[in-house]
C-alpha cells in the first residue's frame, strides 16, 4: 500500500469540487459557461486515462476477471443513472415540473452518489497500485467534479428543492467520494475489484454522461476541447514518464 494519506487528501480535494460546483450554481451563475469547458476537457482526459491506464492496469491486477468487472461497472451506472431515472443528464437541469419531480431528484441523487463513490474508489485504487496512477486518476476525476456538483444542485432546484437542499445534495456526493477512497485505503486488497469496476464506471461517465453534453453544444469549439483533454493526458505522460 502506497501513500494512503495522499489518496485520502486528494480524494477530499476532488470531493470538495462537488461542493464548489453547487456553490457556482447557487451563487455565481455567470461562471457556469466555463464549467462546460471543464466537462469537455474532463471527458477527453478521463477517456484517455480510462482506456490507456485503468484498463491495462485492471488486466494486470485482475486478469481475465477484469473485462467482466468493467462491464459490470458500466452496466451498474447505466442502471442507476438512466434506467431507474427516466430523466437525467449532465449539466444544468432546466426542465422542471413533470420532468423532474422531487421523487426523481432523490433517485438522481442516489445514482450520482454511487457514481461519486466509484470516483473515490478509482482514486483510492490508483494510489494502491502506484503514486503515478493515483495522480493521473485524481486529475482525470477532478476535472468533472465541479460540473457534477453543479448538475446535482441544479436537479434539486429544478425539482423545487431549496438552495439548502441543493447544497446538501452536493455535500452528499462529496461524502460518497471520500468514502470510496477510504474503502480502498483501509482494504487495499479490494483494488482487484475496485480498479476494474471503477474503470467501467469511468468509461460510462466519460463516454455516456460527458461526451453527449459536449456534442449538444453547437459549433466545433467544444468538440475540440475534448481533444485538448486527450492531448493534455498524452503530454503529461510524455513529460513525466516516471510519474
Ligand atoms: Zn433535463
Ligand atoms: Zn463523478
Amino acid at each position: 500500500m502506497k501513500t494512503p494519506g495522499l489518496a485520502i487528501a486528494l480524494g477530499t480535494v476532488a470531493a470538495l469540487a462537488d461542493v464548489a460546483g453547487a456553490i457556482v450554481l447557487v451563487k455565481a451563475h455567470a461562471v457556469e459557461r466555463s464549467l462546460r469547458y471543464f466537462v469537455a476537457l474532463g471527458a477527453g482526459f478521463l477517456m484517455a486515462t480510462t482506456v490507456l491506464e485503468m484498463l491495462p492496469e485492471s488486466m494486470r491486477v485482475s486478469g481475465n476477471l477484469a473485462p467482466v468487472l468493467v462491464m459490470v461497472g458500466y452496466c451498474a451506472l447505466h442502471f442507476l443513472e438512466h434506467t431507474v431515472n427516466a430523466h437525467f443528464h449532465f449539466g444544468e437541469e432546466t426542465h422542471s415540473g413533470e420532468f423532474v419531480s422531487l421523487h426523481t431528484s432523490y433517485s438522481v441523487l442516489g445514482g450520482l452518489a454511487l457514481h461519486a463513490l466509484f470516483d473515490g474508489v478509482a482514486i483510492g485504487s490508483g494510489f494502491a497500485v502506484s503514486g503515478a496512477l493515483g495522480w493521473l486518476i485524481f486529475a482525470a476525476i477532478f476535472l468533472h467534479k465541479a460540473p457534477e456538483g453543479f448538475t446535482i444542485a441544479s436537479v434539486m432546484l429544478a425539482s423545487g428543492g431549496s438552495r439548502r437542499n441543493a447544497f446538501l445534495a452536493a455535500v452528499t456526493l462529496a461524502v460518497a467520494t471520500v468514502c470510496g477512497v477510504m474503502v480502498i485505503a483501509l482494504a487495499p486488497r479490494l483494488v482487484a475489484f475496485g480498479l476494474p469496476l471503477s474503470a467501467g464506471v469511468a468509461l460510462y461517465v466519460a463516454a455516456t454522461d460527458l461526451v453527449p453534453e459536449v456534442n449538444r453544444e453547437p459549433g466545433v469549439r467544444m468538440a475540440l476541447v475534448f481533444f485538448a483533454g486527450v492531448a493534455g493526458f498524452l503530454l503529461l505522460r510524455l513529460l513525466a514518464p516516471a510519474l
